[in-house]
Parts: structure tokens; sequence; C-alpha cells
């Protein structure tokens, strides 16, 4: 078994109509400034991924001044970084990620997230836990300037390598 970490951070415009998290679009006052498209739960996610096989980390895969990612949608990204784990003879096993926000309120949205983030890795839902908290007003996630996650992941032997 491999294990992996990830953490990531976007701030947030002064204005907007919303941001994307865990492939599900949430829309509010404000978007999360970023290259791709600033899905913060998903990059921890791909970090974690990626740490886990040993292959480094998303910039260095999906570097932020590469016009190819401008944009993107992160759920490609991280869907490619599973074939990538795959192709070094790694599959995911389970996710446990936690969202760090003020603002918004995103419980009505974890259940979707949940499922999509789990299509993306092409894993069952209930493997792939996802929950959000405040950090208590303190911190930039506190004050609303940004959003915070961090992911862990597990993997085993890719089926394809036991052969
Ligand atoms: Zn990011």
């Amino acid at each position: 078994m491999r294990i992996g970490q990830g953490f990531d951070v976007h701030s947030f415009s002064a204005a907007g109509e919303g941001f994307t998290l865990g492939g599900v679009w949430i829309p509010y006052e404000r978007s999360l400034e970023a290259h791709s498209d600033g899905d913060v739960l998903l990059h921890a996610v791909t970090d974690a991924l990626l740490g886990a096989v040993g292959l480094g980390d998303i910039g260095h895969h999906f570097p932020d001044d590469d016009p190819r990612w401008k944009g993107a949608d992160s759920s490609e990204l991280l869907a490619s970084t599973v074939m990538t784990a795959r192709e070094a003879g790694w599959q995911p096993v389970n996710v446990d990620a936690t969202v760090i926000a003020q603002a918004p309120k995103l419980a009505c949205y974890i259940s979707e997230m949940r499922q999509r983030t789990a299509k993306t890795l092409e894993l069952p839902a209930e493997v792939v836990n996802i929950k959000a908290t405040t950090s208590e007003r303190l911190g930039f996630t506190g004050r609303g300037e940004g959003i915070a996650a961090l992911a862990v992941i597990l993997m085993e032997p890719a089926i394809k390598a036991q052969r």
C-alpha cells in the first residue's frame, strides 16, 4: 500500500458568480482565482495521488504557465493523473478530504461533490469522504479571503500490475 497527502489554496476574486469544488459548480458572489478552474479540492486530491505514487506534484504535471491548462477542468486533470498512476502500477483505494471555507455553506453540496469526485477516481462514493469545516473566522480562510483543502489517499497495486 502507498499513502499520499495533498494541500491546496486558492484566493477569492473581488467579485464573481461562483466556483467549482469537487467537480460541482457552487454559485456565490465571488470566484476562485486560478489558471485552471481553481478546483481546490480536486487539486489537493491530485497532489495526494501524485505523492502516494512518488510522481512529484500537480505543478510539475500541469504547469500554471502552460496555456494548455488555462481554464482546465480539474476533473480531467485528476482523471489523467489516475491514468498516470495506473500506468505506474497503482490504483486508489480510498480518499479522505477536508475543505476549509468560512463561506459559502457547503453542506448541501457535499453529497454531489463526493459522487463526482468518486466517479473521476473510478471509485464507489462510499470510499471517497469529503468534509467541510470553517477555521472559526481565524486566518485567511476565516476572513473569507480564500478556500483551502486537504486530502489523504491510499493506493494499492493496480490490477494490471498484479497479473
Ligand atoms: Zn490549485
